[in-house]
């Protein structure tokens, strides 16, 4: 039996955990990090999106990353109730883009960078259970894989448990199941698939069929990860009289665009199936605790959005800490600011998920029902605020006075609508009429910005605060800073 006593105990080594213990040891903090696995363990949540680039370049990882070989990723191919287009990662201003990864590759990357940072890692060991005083956690005890008992006493806890969620489920009770996205996914590898002839390298392709949706995500072990989406209500009607071969079979075969990628390949090993039902616990931190990527929520995988909350709310959560530690800001003002900004940007990435089924998924009427938010997927209060960012750049095109949440989802629908119908006609901008291009050029600026986090500018600080680079830590709005410029 051994006591450990690190000022941050990390749940959980994904994304999540391994990006907020290596950013909180790089600011010289005493970080112990306890993952239940032995890495490389097997994940699903390979696309990732060009937002983790800028926090590759904070780990200090990028070149690595850059020289690993995983597989560059340019854009996303949209195949969607019968519309086709491309979206482009990059501007001549920003060249943009994400890569597809092996996820049991990707993951010990970042544990192993963890641990180079000087971060103490056990894995094979298991948080089993937290001690509070308060509401405070204070000590974990902690189990390996062959029953060796090690106490941890700590100051702050960092929960990146995934969708375990040990805090959130265990403790708080606070997990709460949105009433749209209760999906299910199954996937398998397919090895000699062709790829994607379009102009955007590594693209994802994510296509609609009858049933739900699929995804096609090209690796760089040269098989393609395909994914079948649909309501699980449909599936446990299915299931009453076909397998879960014969129905992911079906569904394959039902796609205009998977059925000649994959002529003459061949699936390896079994088909993998999750439940990817959307949710959020109702406090994301308070003092004490963080709970950070899956462990706090989840997002249906219709825009690969899972890593990139994961690795921004680290990046958030370990600013916090920081500046908490170096006496900067109040706890409560850090835990607080990580609440609504983590919140926002998942908020944020609902509406637009939620828009996007609306927009295109019109064949399958039960499907497009089921995948509808309601009243009771978010307060109100709480989606206004994580949209006015979205729109604001368009007040000419949208009163935003006049939003209402019942409406954000019907004006986000619409939005969508008018841009990709502008970025198909790509070709013919040339001949249209001024106003238009600008209008066009406008709605194009709106769906950058949702790729923009909050409060990493003055500009998008969240309750007068902001997240600085240089030293790792929050500052207040208005007050003079040192901002390291580190964008990709
Ligand atoms: C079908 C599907 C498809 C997806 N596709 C994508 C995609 O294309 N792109 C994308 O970005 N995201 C995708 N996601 C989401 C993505 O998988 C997650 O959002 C992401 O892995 C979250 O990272 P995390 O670090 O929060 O959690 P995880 O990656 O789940 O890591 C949590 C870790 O905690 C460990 N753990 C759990 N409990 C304990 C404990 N008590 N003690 C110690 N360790 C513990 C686990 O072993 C695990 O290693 C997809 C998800 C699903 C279900």
């Amino acid at each position: 039996m051994s006591d450990l006593r690190p000022q941050v105990l990390v749940a959980g080594g994904g994304p999540g955990g391994s990006t907020a213990a290596a950013l909180l040891a790089r600011q010289g903090l005493d970080v112990l990090l306890v993952e239940k696995a032995v890495m490389p363990r097997y994940h699903i949540g390979e696309s990732l999106l060009p937002s983790c680039l800028k926090i590759f370049d904070l780990l200090g990882l990028r070149e690595r990353i850059e020289g690993y070989g995983f597989q560059r990723k340019d854009g996303g191919y949209f195949d969607w109730a019968g519309e086709v287009w491309e979206v482009d990662f990059s501007t001549p201003a920003k060249p943009l883009y994400g890569f597809q990864v092996i996820r049991s590759e990707f993951d010990q990357l970042l544990l192993d960078h963890a641990r180079e940072q000087g971060v103490t890692v056990w894995e094979g060991t298991e948080v089993r259970d937290l001690a509070f005083e308060d509401r405070r956690p204070v000590r974990a005890r902690c189990e390996t894989s062959d029953g060796e008992r090690r106490d941890v006493s700590f100051d702050t806890l960092v929960d990146a448990s995934g969708r375990a969620g040990l805090m959130s489920r265990r403790y708080l009770k606070n997990r709460r199941y949105h009433d749209a996205f209760m999906n299910v996914a199954v996937w398998g590898y397919w090895r000699d698939a062709k790829r994607l002839s379009t102009g955007l390298t590594g693209a994802i392709a994510t296509c609609s069929i009858p049933l739900g949706w699929t995804w096609a995500i090209p690796l760089h072990d040269d098989t393609l990860s395909v994914g079948v989406v649909l309501h699980r209500d449909r599936l446990k009607q299915l299931r009453k009289h076909q397998s879960l071969e014969a129905i992911y079979e079906s569904a394959v075969a039902s796609s205009r665009v998977l059925t000649p990628l994959l002529e003459g390949a061949e699936l390896t090993g079994p088909l993998r199936s999750e439940t990817d039902y959307s949710y959020a616990a109702e406090t994301f931190a308070e003092p004490g605790y963080f709970l950070v990527g899956d462990a706090a929520c989840f997002l249906d995988p219709l825009l690969s959005t899972g890593v990139h909350l994961a690795m921004f709310s680290a990046l958030t959560a370990a600013a916090g800490i920081a500046s908490v530690l170096r006496g900067e800001v109040e706890e409560e003002e850090a835990t607080t600011f990580y609440d609504s900004t983590f919140r926002r940007a998942y908020l944020r990435m609902l509406v637009v998920v939620s828009s996007f089924y609306q927009t295109h998924v019109e064949k399958d009427v039960h499907f497009k029902r089921a995948q509808r938010l309601s009243a009771r997927d978010y307060q109100g209060e709480e989606l206004i605020d994580a949209f006015i960012n979205i729109v604001s750049g368009v007040e000419d095109l949208y009163d935003v006075e006049e939003l209402r949440a019942d409406r954000l989802v019907d004006v986000m629908t619409r939005l969508y609508d008018e841009h990709y119908s502008f970025v198909r006609r790509r070709q013919d901008w040339e001949g249209l009429p001024l106003d238009e291009i600008q209008r066009g050029m406008a709605r194009l600026r709106v769906v950058d910005d949702v790729q923009e986090e909050f409060s990493l500018t003055p500009r998008t600080a969240t309750n007068g605060l902001y997240v600085v680079e240089d030293p790792l830590g929050l500052a207040r709005a208005g007050h003079p800073v040192t901002v390291a410029t580190s964008s990709p």
